[in-house]
């Protein structure tokens, strides 16, 4: 079985049965940030802590891409292979908004406010073979 390793630490737990995002969550003024830093981006506090963030929200904005990105956010594809995606920002309940992919690149069936699912999926493949975990956003079926 291929190793699995997240595309950056800190982002969220992993490995973990149900991983979700962490963000910090200021204990001032309550404002949360993602991704989780050590200091309130609201209110400047330092008196933060680090929460798991709910998996579900709504979708607030977003687009859809349509040139590859450069490194290091590729996601291993050549000129010949890349797909358009959908890129959006989900807004989760206590009003932190996370920007990432979408799974759906079809503008026909993304809408603003639709409710949709943090999900943890191999976003490329190393040359080692380690698969390189991220976290996408997808429409709740
Ligand atoms: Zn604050």
């Amino acid at each position: 079985m291929s190793n699995q390793v997240p595309i950056a630490e800190g982002l969220f737990t992993w490995p973990a049965d149900q991983p979700a995002l962490l963000g910090s969550r200021c204990r001032d003024c309550g404002i949360a940030n993602f991704p989780a830093s050590t200091s309130c981006m609201a209110c400047s506090g330092e008196d933060v802590a680090v929460e798991e963030l709910p998996t579900r929200g709504t979708l607030w904005t977003y687009t859809v891409q349509r040139f590859m990105p450069k490194t290091p956010y590729n996601s291993g594809e050549s000129a010949e292979s890349f797909q358009p995606y959908g890129v959006g920002y989900l807004e989760l309940p206590g009003g932190v908004r996370v920007e990432g992919r979408l799974t759906e690149n079809d503008p026909e069936k993304l809408r603003i406010g639709m409710e949709m699912d943090v999900i943890f999926e191999p976003f490329r493949v190393e040359e080692n073979g380690d698969e390189v975990i991220s976290f996408f956003f997808r429409p709740v079926q």
